[in-house]
C-alpha cells in the first residue's frame, strides 16, 4: 500500500484528520480540488494588501477546550469579540436582538431584564409548536421583529420561506434580555493571529502528508493505492448522485476597497430588508485587527448556483441525506466527515471536533479508551 489513507478535501475537517493520522506515523495522500488549502475558511491578502476571507467572514468561537487546545498547537490567537449590526429602516441595531435593539426600534426605555422579558411575553406568539425556523422566531419575539429582522434575510439566504427550514437555522441566534451585543456567547472568541491559511499550512507540514492541489477525488479514486478513504466533499457527489442531488446553498461575493480607514460601523452589517440584494457586508479589518490606510468590504449575495457552502436545512434534504448516510455507513473502507459530507450546519469548531473524533476511531484509540 503506497498510502495508508486517502483524505479528500484540505478544509479544516480533512486537514485535522490528515494531521492526526500523520502524527501517528500513517502515510496520507491529501487531495484538494481547489488550488489552495483551508477550504471555506481560506484567507489571503487582496491586491491592496488587506487580509480578506475569500469565502465570507469566518469568526472562530468555541466552548470546546479540546478543539481550542488542539488548534492552539498551530497558531497564536488574537482576542476578537464579534459584533453585528442590522440595518433596519434607517437605523443600525444590534443582532442578536437585545435590550438596545428593542428600545431603539420601538422608542422604548426598557431598563431591566425583567422589563424586556415582560415586553417579549406581550409580543411573542404563544403556544406554537416549533416545527420551523419561522416558528422559533415568532415564539421568541413575535411577528414584527420577525418581519423586520428575520423573514426576508432568511428568504434571501436560503431561497425558501423560513416556514420550510428546520428550527436549528434560527436557533443559532439567541435573544438577549440584557445589553450584551456580542454575536457569540462562547468561552473562546479568537481569530488565528496570522490567518486561517497559515494555521492550516502548519497542520499539514508533516513529511507523512503528500498534498495534491487541483486534484478531484475522482482523478485518484481507484488509481492510487491506499487503505482507507476519508471523504470531506459533498456526499451525493461521492455516490454519483444515485439517489438525486442534495440541496446546497451558495454565495456570490462582491468586494470593494475604499480609500478610508474605516467604512462601516461594525465588522459585519446585516441587511434584512427585501429591497437590498445582499444579506451582509463584512469589513475585514475589524475581524483581523489589521492596520491599513484602506479597507475592504465584502457583500454576500446568496445564490442557488455555484459551489456548495450551506447544506439546505429542509426536511426533504435531510431525508435524502439519510439515504446516502446509510450507504456510507455500510462501507468499511471509507469514512465521511465535515460540513458537506455529514450534511450538517457545522461551525469551524464543530467540524474540527467531528474530525478529531473520527481520527481517534481510525487510529483505534477509541477502542483502547473503552
Ligand atoms: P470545507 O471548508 O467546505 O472543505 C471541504 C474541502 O473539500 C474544500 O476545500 C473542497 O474544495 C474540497 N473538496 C470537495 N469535494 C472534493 C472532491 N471531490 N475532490 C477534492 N476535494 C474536494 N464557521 C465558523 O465557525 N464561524 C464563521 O464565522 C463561519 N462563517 C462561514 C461563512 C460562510 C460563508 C460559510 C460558507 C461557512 C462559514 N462557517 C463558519 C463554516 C465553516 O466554513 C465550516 O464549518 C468549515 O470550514 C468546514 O470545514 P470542512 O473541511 O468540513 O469543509
Ligand atoms: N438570520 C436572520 N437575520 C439575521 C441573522 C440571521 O434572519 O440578522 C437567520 C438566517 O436564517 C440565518 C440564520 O439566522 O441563515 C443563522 O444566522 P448565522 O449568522 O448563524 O448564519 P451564518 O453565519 O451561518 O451564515
Amino acid at each position: 500500500m503506497e498510502y495508508d489513507f486517502l483524505v479528500v478535501g484540505a478544509g479544516l475537517s480533512g486537514s485535522t484528520v490528515a494531521e492526526r493520522l500523520a502524527s501517528r506515523g500513517r502515510k496520507v495522500l491529501l487531495v484538494e480540488k481547489r488550488s489552495h488549502i483551508g477550504g471555506n475558511a481560506y484567507d489571503e491578502y487582496d491586491e491592496h494588501g488587506i487580509l480578506v476571507h475569500r469565502y465570507g467572514a469566518h469568526v472562530f468561537h468555541t466552548n470546546s477546550k479540546e478543539v481550542f487546545d488542539y488548534l492552539s498547537r498551530f497558531t497564536e490567537w488574537r482576542g476578537y469579540e464579534h459584533r453585528v449590526l442590522s440595518r433596519v429602516g434607517g437605523d443600525y441595531v444590534p443582532v442578536p436582538i437585545n435590550r438596545t435593539t428593542i428600545n431603539r426600534l420601538y422608542g422604548l426605555d426598557l431598563k431591566s431584564e425583567s422589563d424586556v422579558a415582560g415586553y417579549l411575553e406581550r409580543v411573542r406568539v404563544n403556544g406554537l409548536e416549533i416545527r420551523s425556523a419561522e416558528d422559533v422566531v415568532l415564539s421568541k419575539v413575535g411577528p414584527d421583529l420577525y418581519e423586520k429582522m428575520f423573514k426576508h434575510y432568511t428568504r434571501k439566504q436560503w431561497g425558501v420561506d423560513p416556514s420550510v427550514l428546520s428550527p436549528e437555522v434560527t436557533l443559532r441566534i439567541p435573544v438577549r434580555l440584557d445589553e450584551d451585543d456580542r454575536y457569540f456567547g462562547d468561552t473562546h472568541q479568537v481569530m488565528p493571529r496570522d490567518g486561517y491559511a497559515r494555521m492550516v499550512a502548519r497542520m499539514l507540514s508533516s513529511g507523512n502528508i503528500t498534498l495534491r492541489l487541483n486534484t478531484d477525488y475522482k482523478d485518484v479514486a481507484g488509481r492510487e493505492r491506499y487503505g482507507h478513504v476519508v471523504y470531506t466533499g459533498p456526499i451525493d457527489y461521492f455516490f454519483d448522485y444515485k439517489y438525486g442531488r442534495l440541496g446546497y446553498r451558495s454565495i456570490r461575493f462582491e468586494s470593494r476597497t475604499y480609500d478610508e480607514e474605516v467604512h462601516q460601523p461594525a465588522g459585519v452589517v446585516n441587511y434584512p430588508s427585501a429591497e437590498v440584494g445582499y444579506t451582509k457586508s463584512t469589513e475585514f479589518k475589524y475581524l483581523t485587527g489589521q492596520k491599513h490606510a484602506k479597507t475592504t468590504v465584502q457583500n454576500e449575495y446568496p445564490t442557488g448556483d455555484g459551489e456548495p457552502y450551506y447544506p439546505m436545512m429542509t426536511g426533504q434534504d435531510k431525508a435524502l441525506y439519510e439515504r446516502y448516510r446509510e450507504e456510507a455507513d455500510a462501507l468499511a473502507d471509507a469514512s465521511f466527515v465535515g460540513r458537506l459530507a455529514e450534511f450538517k450546519y457545522y461551525n469551524m469548531d464543530q467540524a474540527v471536533a467531528s474530525a478529531l473524533k473520527l481520527s481517534r476511531k481510525l487510529l483505534g484509540e477509541l477502542e483502547q479508551q473503552v
